[in-house]
């Protein structure tokens, strides 16, 4: 069975005593994951050691960083690698966020070579996709995030492939208040997983865990996870609230 994942993405927000408030919090809620299920934490690259520390004991609980660097290691100024990241026990990577895309000019080319580093470094990446509202105007969704998938995910082999989460993320729904519909994030997840299903075969596709991203909360999770290609979320805002985000993450 695929894994059910929710996912906290903090972005670039707050301090770290608040970092670390917001984590004992919760933590102290007791989260109940069951088996296949699990927590992932991806606060700012200087928290997290310190986040580690806080979930060491916490089985199912899991650390993410939010971005790496798409060279190995050398003269990049400012720039974080895979190698770094796993050497502090970061057990994810999210990859090719809109918000990289868009303010970082992160190209699907650029992104391939991001997943081989995380990916050669014992990283899991959150490969993150999806179209801007233009594009889901146009109704030419499908063909979007298939471009996006072909060139930052089709040169892997179906091992590697394993070892992979994708975010589904409309543009138009990130930070917006805007959710797509249960119906239309079925229906993308649907389609990524016929998409993977045709290059990688049907028990690749059905092992592959998709999460959804774009104003999720509370109010509307437990019909986004009740979707058959829902296999949790990338949660945003409220991720910074213990309260939301713990009820999120028991919305299965
Ligand atoms: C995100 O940034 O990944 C996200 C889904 O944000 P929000 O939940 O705030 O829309």
């Amino acid at each position: 069975m695929r894994k059910k994942i929710v996912a906290a993405n903090w972005k670039m927000n707050l301090t770290l005593a608040q970092g670390e408030q917001l984590v004992n919090d919760i933590l102290a809620a007791g989260i109940k994951l069951p088996e296949g299920q699990e927590v992932v934490i991806a606060p700012p690259f200087p928290y997290l050691l310190k986040v580690k520390q806080l979930i060491r004991n916490y089985p199912g609980i899991y650390l993410a960083a939010q971005n790496c660097a798409s060279e190995k290691s050398g003269a990049y100024t400012g720039e974080v690698s895979a190698e770094m990241l796993r050497s502090v026990d970061v057990d994810y990577v999210i990859l090719g966020h809109s918000e990289r895309r868009e303010y970082f000019s992160e190209t699907n080319a650029q992104l391939a070579k991001k997943i081989d580093q995380a990916l050669a470094n014992g990283l899991k990446p959150i490969f993150c996709c999806g179209e801007p509202l233009e594009v889901r105007k146009a109704e030419t969704q499908n063909a979007y995030v298939a471009k996006q998938l072909e060139e930052s995910l089709y040169h892997l082999d179906a091992a590697a492939l394993k070892n992979i989460v994708i975010a589904y993320e409309p543009i138009w729904a990130i930070g917006t208040g805007l959710t797509a519909s249960a119906a239309q994030a079925q229906d993308m997840h649907a389609f990524i997983r016929s998409s993977i299903a045709d290059k990688y075969g049907r028990e690749a596709a059905l092992g592959l865990s998709i999460l959804y991203g774009g104003s999720a909360k509370p109010s509307n999770a437990r019909e986004l996870f009740a979707c058959a290609d829902v296999d949790g979320g990338l949660i945003g805002g409220a991720s910074l609230v213990a309260a939301d985000f713990t009820a999120i993450a028991q919305s299965f």
